[in-house]
């Protein structure tokens, strides 16, 4: 790679006054927790930049005195990598969202949630390649990968990301576009976080304004029957829909509606770009099985944040993701049998989502993970309150996966892999080299330790 082209060089001496946070300090406690509860994270301090002077100060403060770097938007994603010996960058106070209503873009940063961007967007009837929770942040989202539910049309969340302003290990601002650093730019889109501080995101915005969407609701005694109609029927979608098969066993608290609380279900959810009246023309071989609850109707973009109703704050997880080659009657049988979503499962949720469409069309301008070549990909996730639980989950989602084995797909997808996975597994053939050679270029001592760092 050729020399980093700089935007400007920090300005030093301008950090704000409490920048950093250290163990026993006031706020400590707050500085480091994560979205995720259930990940105990102790770096040796906690920088809070509200500008990006303060990110700069905190990245040179790291290196004079020898820490590595970690950065963290939310913490949705903690619990990958160890923060010993690391200053956390938290970028929560970053925030800002600008729309450009004529370019369709929206300049974003580091610090803003999916939520700060919908509400920017969805007032002029645009809207952006969000996730399935709203609070999830676009920046960490992004940097690996990010299938949403209009994912199938426009693909991952990391290809429609423009251009990005990034502190380097060296403390340097640089912009990364098609024309500026081209091969960070290539890094940054799926391969993580492990090339810098990213302060600032560019991103495409979408003109949809409302969606056809919904839940399909059965007990889960059809769990098979009914993933094995949904897994027929994903073959002939049109790329307009995405869809997610899901095992549900929901939690006996007053949150959760009345008809559904405490129950063990098989759900169908999916959000169609096209009417109302094709949309259940489309539906037509799921509503054949005589759902037991239909909440599909028009809603504005904006309700798309909320229809995987992922919890609407911190929860301690205990989730893993894998990708799978094929799916079918049979493979819907495995995985129900050792799930064992029946009220006595540590899962919360199993779900596969559809993928194919855009996902799996290379892309030579998307970046270094341009698109996912599996047709499926899983999620699983249990509420780890505790060591036991923590067994306990661990333990069904490897007898998930085992059950899984003779259809798992060789690639992992980086977004839904939490725990010992090899970043090779990532990428396409040879990028992973690639992506290793831009990493010795922009940070040759490895200052920053990313959630899959590239190494
Ligand atoms: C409830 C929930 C719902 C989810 N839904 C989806 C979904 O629908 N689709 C999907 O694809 N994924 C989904 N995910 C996975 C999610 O995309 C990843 O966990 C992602 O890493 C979260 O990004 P974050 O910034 O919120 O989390 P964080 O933990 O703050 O960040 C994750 C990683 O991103 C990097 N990073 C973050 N900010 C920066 C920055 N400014 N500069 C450099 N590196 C940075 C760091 O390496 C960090 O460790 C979900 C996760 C959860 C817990």
């Amino acid at each position: 790679m050729s020399q980093l082209t700089y935007t400007k060089r920090a300005r030093p001496g301008q950090a704000s006054p409490d920048l950093l946070v250290f163990p026993g300090q006031p706020g400590w406690d707050e500085a480091r927790r994560a979205w995720n509860l259930a990940v105990d994270q102790r770096p040796a301090a906690v920088a809070m930049p509200e500008t990006v002077d303060d990110v700069v100060a905190a990245v040179d403060h790291a290196r004079a005195v020898g820490l590595r770097v970690a950065v963290q938007g939310t913490g949705h994603g903690a619990g990958s990598t160890s923060l010993d010996g690391t200053l956390l960058i938290n970028t929560a106070r970053l925030t800002g969202v600008e729309v450009d209503v004529e370019a369709r873009t929206a300049r974003v940063a580091a610090g803003a949630i999916w939520r700060d961007v919908v509400d920017a967007a969805v007032e002029h009837g645009l809207t952006a390649l969000h996730g399935s929770a709203p609070d999830v942040g676009v920046v960490g989202y992004s940097l690996g990968g990010g299938i949403g539910w209009l994912a199938r049309k426009h693909g991952l969340s990391s290809s429609s990301v423009l251009a990005a302003e990034v502190v380097t290990a060296d403390g340097d601002v640089v912009r990364a576009d098609d024309e500026t650093n081209p091969e960070l730019f290539w890094a940054l889109r799926g391969g993580g976080g492990s090339f810098g501080v990213v302060t600032e995101v560019e991103i495409a915005l979408y003109p949809v304004s409302e969606a056809f969407a919904g839940w399909l609701i059965w007990p889960e005694a059809r769990a098979t029957e009914v993933l094995g109609r949904w897994a027929e029927w994903t073959k002939d979608a049109p790329e307009e829909v995405t869809s997610v098969g899901r095992l549900l066993q929901m939690p006996p608290i007053p949150e959760i509606p009345e008809p559904l609380r405490g129950r063990q279900l098989v759900v169908v959810e999916a959000a169609f770009t096209g009417d109302e009246r094709a949309g259940r023309e489309l539906l037509r071989p799921l509503l054949d099985l005589e759902p037991e609850i239909d909440t599909f109707a028009a809603v504005p973009a904006r309700d798309l944040t909320e229809l995987h109703q992922d919890p609407p704050g911190p929860v301690p997880g205990r989730g893993e993701g894998w990708m799978l080659d094929a799916f079918d009657g049979d493979v819907a049988r495995a995985i129900v049998e050792a799930a064992g979503m029946d009220g006595t499962s540590p899962l919360l949720s199993v779900e596969i989502r559809h993928l194919e469409g855009a996902l799996g069309r290379p892309d030579p301008n998307g970046g270094a993970l341009s698109h996912l070549d599996a047709p499926y990909a899983m999620y699983s996730v249990g509420i780890a309150m505790g060591p036991d639980a923590v067994a306990a989950i661990d333990a069904r989602l490897a007898a998930v996966r085992g059950a899984t084995e003779p259809w798992l797909a060789r690639r992992r997808y980086f977004n839904f892999a939490e725990r010992d996975v090899d970043p090779v597994s990532f990428y396409a053939q040879g990028d992973y080299g690639r992506l290793t050679a831009i990493r010795d270029e922009v940070d040759p001592h490895g200052l920053f330790q990313a959630k899959h760092t590239i190494v």
